[in-house]
């Protein structure tokens, strides 16, 4: 068999890593990084940045080791990472074997763009995406409008045409893995062609950039930097949740932007009104704008939207196979990404032509892996539960009679009676062992309150929601 190129291994590598990540931004910067080259022993990984370089030193330079091993059959005695743009298309598929160190050339200032007819995009505005935390990919031009999102995909366009004025703030919340990141990063794009000073964070960036500026004794420069955007994004904004000193400087930066007319962009997991631990005075004003939500997208969608990331990375698959992974995987893009990415390994690799059999067979131990992370167990129960109401597991098992303890205790021993069809005694034992007959009454009166609480039934929907969606 021929010998892989270091693209083609480095594809292999992503398809892995994919299956194990949680994070849309760093699939980014792991998709923005390439083999440079493998010498002596020593892999040598280009990433685009130090932040990247720390993510792979600190997380995923065993796995690639290891995978890197079982492709080529070589065990990289050292990896080293170097800051450099991803090379053109042409440079990085030297062969494997050929693999000298890839010559600095102007074009290797570019980035590499995903297909080979799109033109490379402009150093400056690249910097500038960068700077502003955006990913490239996730731009209005590569993402797909269904029923499921066009609402938000709507008020995003909104926000780009007038931002500041239509809708301020904008609140797109829903899922994990339908596509809130790439449509809150695609606004950023655009208003960065617009010459806007852009900003994307987290919302735990932003809680880490604050603790460490208060803790440097640095609170004006971070006043300064989150203050001076034109737009500022923010993404999952649930993790703010009692978290109370960065809310409160959160709110001082709403509100001097909102004032100033700059726009702001939040997305969370949930609808303002469900989030818990988080300033009343916040929620309200996440309300102040739009809220929009995104929801799973249906077979059709399903399928347009993998028969457009196939045309994205110039690969084909047939209308039965593309069919036979949209009803596998029925809600969450990320998945659906995942599965293309290992098909395309799989073929790439074996240098074969994806059949059905092949997709398949390919494809078996990935459903599998997602059937497991989708069941429920009693224990993802428990703690979606005091996730979702931000509160401590033991605090949920053990005995105080608070009342924002007990109204979550008695919904967690509901859920386990639907959710995993859980016998009262066992209901009891699972719940820091307390008697069946706790749980017989919890679970009646949860479903005596269901009739009328249009609330309790919205949070108990979010739950479940959030038990079959995390990673
Ligand atoms: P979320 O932030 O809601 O968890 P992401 O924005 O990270 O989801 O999306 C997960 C992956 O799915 C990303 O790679 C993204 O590009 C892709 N994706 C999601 N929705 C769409 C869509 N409508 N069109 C194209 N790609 C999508
Ligand atoms: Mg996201």
């Amino acid at each position: 068999m021929e010998q892989p190129s270091l693209k083609q291994i480095w594809q292999a590598i992503l398809g892995e890593a994919e299956l194990t990540m949680s994070k849309a931004n760093f699939t980014t910067w792991f998709k923005s990084s390439f083999i440079h080259n493998y010498e002596d022993e020593t892999l040598t990984i280009g990433v685009p940045n130090g932040f990247t370089r720390a993510w792979f030193e600190n997380k995923f330079s065993k796995e690639i080791s290891q995978i890197f091993h079982k492709i080529t059959g070589n065990k990289p005695k050292e990896i080293k990472y170097i800051i450099k743009l991803k090379p053109q298309e042409n440079q990085a598929s030297q062969s494997f074997l050929e693999s000298g160190p890839v010559e600095k050339s102007e074009s290797s200032e570019k980035i590499a763009t995903e297909t080979k007819k799109e033109k490379p995009i402009d150093s400056a505005y690249n910097q500038a995406c960068l700077s502003a935390g955006l990913n490239p990919r996730y731009n209005f031009d590569s993402f797909i409008v269904g029923k499921h999102n066009e609402l938000a995909h709507a008020a995003c366009w909104a926000a780009v045409r007038k931002p500041g004025e239509t809708y301020n703030p904008l609140f797109i919340y829903g899922g994990v893995g339908l596509g809130k990141t790439h449509l809150l990063q695609a606004i950023g794009h655009e208003l960065i062609k617009a010459g806007k000073k852009v900003l994307y964070v987290t919302s735990e960036k932003f809680t880490n950039d604050y603790v460490e500026a208060v803790y440097h004794g640095q609170a004006n420069s971070f006043k300064s930097l989150y203050r001076n955007v034109d737009l500022l994004l923010v993404d999952d904004i649930q993790f703010m949740a009692g978290k109370d000193g960065t809310q409160q400087e959160f709110f001082h930066t709403f509100d001097q932007l909102h004032r100033a007319n700059k726009q702001i962009v939040i997305t969370s997991d949930r609808p303002p009104r469900s989030m818990k631990a988080v300033e009343a005075r916040l929620i309200t004003r996440f309300e102040w704008g739009m809220v929009a939500d995104i929801s799973q997208p249906d077979l059709e969608t399903r399928i347009a939207i993998l028969n457009t990331k196939c045309q994205q990375k110039q690969f084909s698959l047939d209308r039965e196979i593309l069919e036979y992974i949209a009803t596998n995987i029925n809600n969450n893009v990320r998945e659906l990404e995942g599965a293309l990415n290992r098909i395309m390994g799989f073929c790439q690799f074996h240098n074969q032509e994806p059949s059905l059999m092949i997709v398949q067979q390919v494809l078996k131990d990935f459903f599998a892996s997602i059937q497991a992370n989708n069941l429920s167990t009693p224990q993802k129960i428990i703690e979606a539960v005091a996730n979702f109401y931000n509160i401590n597991v033991s605090d949920l098992l053990g005995s105080s009679r608070k009342r924002e303890l007990v109204g979550p205790r008695q919904i967690a021993m509901y859920l386990l009676r639907i959710k995993v069809n859980a016998s009262f005694p066992s209901i009891g034992q699972e719940m820091g062992g307390r008697d069946h007959t706790t749980a017989m009454h919890a679970c009646t009166k949860i479903e005596k309150d269901l009739i009328s609480d249009n609330k309790l039934k919205q949070d108990i929907d979010q739950i479940s929601q959030s038990i079959t969606s995390t990673y």
